[in-house]
């Protein structure tokens, strides 16, 4: 039976708790700039782009396709590290699980998974193939 990797457990703060709180919950959220009107992420109390702190939370589709990535193949267990654009059109840094990594193309569609985490903490939001 293959070895499962453990996923680091996340440790919310108050600029992160309501993401990990609908992470636990299946949902993958954005934060929008009310300011500006761009979207960003990873989640943080100023905008990345203005700096206003006008912020509000998005659900995202959960729907991405690969920038970039690269697999670890050294690792005790192996595992698939990549940049993916979601629809909404935010990168993000993540996982690619549950799939065969010799079949990874850059532009594949993925969609969004919660992958358990240790001791009661949220799940991590990875992404699989469609
Ligand atoms: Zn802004």
């Amino acid at each position: 039976m293959a070895k499962e990797r453990k996923i680091a457990a996340p440790h919310p703060n108050p600029e992160t708790q309501a993401y990990w709180d609908a992470a636990a919950a299946g949902k993958l959220l954005i934060r929008k700039c009310e300011a500006c009107g761009r979207l960003h992420h990873y989640p943080r109390a100023l905008c990345p782009f203005c700096f206003s702190d006008a912020g509000s939370w998005q659900t995202a589709s959960g729907r991405a396709k690969i920038y970039s990535y690269s697999v670890m193949r050294r690792a005790e267990v192996p595992y698939a590290i990549a940049y993916v654009t979601l629809d909404e059109g935010v990168t993000m840094l993540t996982n690619i699980v549950d799939c065969d990594f010799d079949a990874l193309k850059i532009g594949q569609s993925l969609r969004v998974v919660f992958k358990p985490t240790a001791d009661g903490a949220p799940p991590v939001p990875m992404f699989t193939p469609e």
